[in-house]
């Protein structure tokens, strides 16, 4: 029994350290198979399951996308994002926050203000240059 408590504390981890090592924002499959490599019995609901409890310690967040899968991110830090119309790729944006807007919505609202959040929609790199290339037979 501790041995599988051991076994479950340890994929948390590691879970963690994965997320906490890309920019991906990956989806939870895509954490999925790298983590099955070294954990061969993991299943996907497991996955599924230890990500919901990092997310109630406040150690992930969860991006509604507004795509069919869910998206983590474990940078709590309050920072925006650009979201690929296309692929539904996720990139960090490099634009400081705008914190004004919290204390404005608080006073206008009268309400208590915990954070917000700002998502920017287009095309990524690779979508944009698919974008702009005529259609046709690839070579
Ligand atoms: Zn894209
Ligand atoms: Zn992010």
């Amino acid at each position: 029994m501790a041995e599988q408590n051991y076994k479950r504390s340890r994929q948390r981890e590691r879970l963690l350290e994965l997320l906490r090592s890309t920019k991906e924002h990956p989806t939870a499959s895509w954490l999925y198979d790298r983590l099955k490599i070294e954990f061969p019995a993991l299943s996907l609901g497991t996955v599924y399951r230890n990500l919901g409890v990092l997310r109630d310690q406040g150690l992930l967040r969860v991006l509604a996308a507004g795509s069919t899968f869910d998206r983590f991110d474990a940078d709590m830090r309050t920072h925006y994002h650009f979201m690929c119309e296309r692929c539904g790729a996720v990139e960090d944006l490099a634009l400081d926050p705008d914190l004004g807007i919290e204390q404005r919505a608080a006073q206008c609202s009268g309400r208590i203000v915990t954070g917000h959040r700002v998502e920017v929609f287009g095309f990524c790199e690779a979508c944009a240059s698919k974008e702009s290339r005529p259609i046709g037979p690839s070579q």
